[in-house]
């Protein structure tokens, strides 16, 4: 058995290549929800949609969200109206006092859905619409997860890292605003002083991703901040974390990034951006995997590879170097 740790990107495309050399009923991943928010009264999870649609076979792996040959009918509707009302587009957080009100999971992270800044497909927005649904009929996020799960005909277990709200906050200049607000909103192009997890301090991991660090943990090439950050401010994980056998995939070649806001939010929170900073921010992980052009010297065992993931072949050969590294633990 084995855990493997999930941002958007990097660790589900390490999910075809760990499928082939281990097989899915061994796997479990935990999905970061600190990027969830709620739009429009729908509950929209990234990271774990991403996972769902990668294993259901219908993601959209040009962006690695969404899923493929989605029809974006409410999407171009929503955007229509505001047009035609007259109202400004881009993401409408909505005030603080609905922040805190109404539905306890999607706190500090609640938009409004005119002119909805996120693009979300149709038969998307139907998992939005199903899991809000159950999580109002009383389900955890965790048991809502799983019943999706099932509808994709998901073979590995995919797990929610809470059942409480934590919210990725981006601290700007300007003022505070939700990670998507940041990410998908501005394309990343704010200055940051700093990330907060908001929830973190009340937050607890589920009993199952407890569970699920009692074995071999992966965490694939990830955002250490916005990803494996909001997992790691949860009370608990890091003490589990440092007491079973773990190995990461660095998300960087020396202080190259592949993809998405890693090197600036690094940076931002005091961090070097590179993969020292990547170890430095990790002293529970035992292995690391590195690119073969990244002679970063660190202080734990490491495995070299060619670590960019296109294609199946490419996610095999670097899921048998994370496989090298639990050896060498
Ligand atoms: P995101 O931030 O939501 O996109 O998602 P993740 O937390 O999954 O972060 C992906 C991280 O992995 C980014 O920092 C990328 O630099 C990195 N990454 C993306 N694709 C690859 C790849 O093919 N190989 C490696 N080693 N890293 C990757």
């Amino acid at each position: 058995m084995l855990t493997l740790l999930a941002g958007g990107t990097g660790t589900p495309k390490l999910l075809a290549g760990a499928k082939a050399r281990v097989g899915s009923a061994t796997l479990t991943v935990v999905g970061n929800t600190g990027d969830d928010i709620e739009i429009g009264g729908l509950l929209v999870c990234p990271d774990l949609d991403t996972v769902l649609f990668h294993e259901g076979g219908v993601l959209d792996t040009d962006r690695w969200w969404g899923i493929d040959g989605d029809t974006h009918e409410t999407n171009s509707e929503l955007h229509r109206l505001a047009d035609a009302a007259g109202l400004d587009g881009g993401p409408r957080y909505l005030p603080d006092d609905q922040q805190t009100a109404g539905r306890e999971l999607a706190r500090w992270r609640r938009f409004s859905a005119v002119a909805e800044f996120l693009t979300i497909g149709d038969r998307d927005r139907a998992v939005h619409i199903t899991r809000t649904s159950l999580i109002d009929e009383g389900r955890s996020l965790t048991e809502t997860t799983a019943i999706l799960a099932d509808a994709f005909d998901v073979d590995l277990t995919l797990l929610p890292m809470s059942d409480d709200p934590v919210a990725s906050l981006i601290h700007t200049p300007d003022g505070i605003m939700h990670f998507q607000e940041y990410w998908v909103g501005h394309r990343g192009d704010v200055a940051v002083d700093d990330v907060e997890f908001r929830g973190a301090d009340d937050a607890e991991p589920s009993d199952e991703v407890l569970d699920a660090f009692d074995d071999p943990v992966v965490i694939g090439p990830s955002n250490p901040v916005t990803s494996i950050g909001p997992m790691l401010a949860l009370d608990g994980v890091e003490a589990a974390l440092d007491a079973t056998d773990v190995v990461a995939v660095s998300p960087f070649v020396e202080y190259q990034v592949f993809s998405g806001p890693a090197a600036d939010l690094m940076a931002a929170t005091g961090r070097e951006p590179s993969t020292q900073g990547v170890a430095d921010a990790y002293p529970f992980v035992d292995a690391f995997v590195l690119d073969r052009d990244d002679s970063t010297d660190l202080d734990r065992p490491v495995v070299r590879t060619d670590t960019e993931i296109n294609t199946a072949a490419d996610s095999e050969r670097v899921f048998g170097a994370v496989m090298e590294a639990l050896n060498r633990v």
